[in-house]
């Protein structure tokens, strides 16, 4: 084990109160691509036409077909040992928040409990009409998704230009303030305000195979893939 993984492990250990802000990186190694990595999403398609709330208005139908492909390629992983390892550190640690920008559940599938979903979840289906929210898990054959109501359902994940959550980002700023220790995993840490927590963070451990904006001001930076470091943080 390198020393300064060793070194922040220790860090780890002696924390009383630890919040750990992921991204798409964590899930990278169930087979999910991430945003901005080669063959990520928007490698291959544009956002414009597909994340947002216009793209949405023009064209339901093919909005959802595109979450629908992810729906599926989701619903076939498994948590790695990454996100195993966030729920062995949520036992062993006083005070536990885990923020994740990650929509595809695969936190609550590995056993996390306190989690703040800062970007919603995939697996939520949100009534345009009447605001009611569904857990639908299962294949959706005709689209787009009706309501009870007779509204059209979109997927329940924050698109680009739309707010979070109501209060998600607040409790997670909070979170990383009152946290000794704020991990940082799988995130190319671009998207606001999400990113906008790192600085906010004590004593920083940033784990990514590649280097951010952020690595050189973190406390520890520690280079490789989140299934690899985060049981090594374990001790
Ligand atoms: P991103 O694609 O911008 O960045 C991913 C980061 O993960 C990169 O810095 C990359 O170097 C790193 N990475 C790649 N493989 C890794 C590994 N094995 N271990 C650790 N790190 C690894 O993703 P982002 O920062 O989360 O932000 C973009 C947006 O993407 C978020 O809003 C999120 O909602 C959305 N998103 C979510 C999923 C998902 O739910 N799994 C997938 C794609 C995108």
């Amino acid at each position: 084990m390198p020393s300064n993984v060793s070194a922040a492990a220790e860090q780890v250990r002696a924390a009383k109160s630890i919040a750990v802000l992921t991204g798409a990186g964590v899930s990278a190694e169930s087979g999910i691509p991430t945003f901005r990595s080669n063959g990520g999403y928007w490698r291959t398609h544009r956002f414009e036409d597909l994340a947002t709330p216009q793209a949405f208005a023009r064209d339901p139908k093919f909005v959802w077909e595109w979450y629908e492909e992810r729906r599926r390629a989701i619903a076939a992983a498994r948590p790695n040992s990454g996100h195993i390892a966030l729920v062995e550190l949520e036992r062993r640690a006083p005070h536990f928040t885990l923020i994740t920008q990650n929509v595809d559940g695969l936190h609550d599938l590995a056993g996390s409990k306190n989690i703040i979903k800062l970007h919603g979840d995939i697996w939520t289906l949100h009534c345009v009409k009447c605001g009611r929210e569904k857990l639908a898990r299962e294949v959706l054959s005709d689209l787009p998704p009706f309501c009870e109501c007779g509204g059209m359902m979109r997927p329940g994940v924050v698109w680009f230009g739309e707010m979070l959550p109501a209060g998600a980002m607040e409790r997670a700023a909070e979170a990383v303030r009152n946290a000794d220790v704020l991990i940082v995993a799988g995130t190319s840490a671009q998207v606001y305000p999400a990113a906008g927590l790192i600085p906010m963070g004590r004593t920083v451990i940033e784990i990514n195979p590649d280097r951010t904006s952020f690595s050189d001001d973190v406390t520890f930076s520690l280079q490789g893939t989140s299934a690899e470091i985060l049981p090594q943080l374990l001790g």
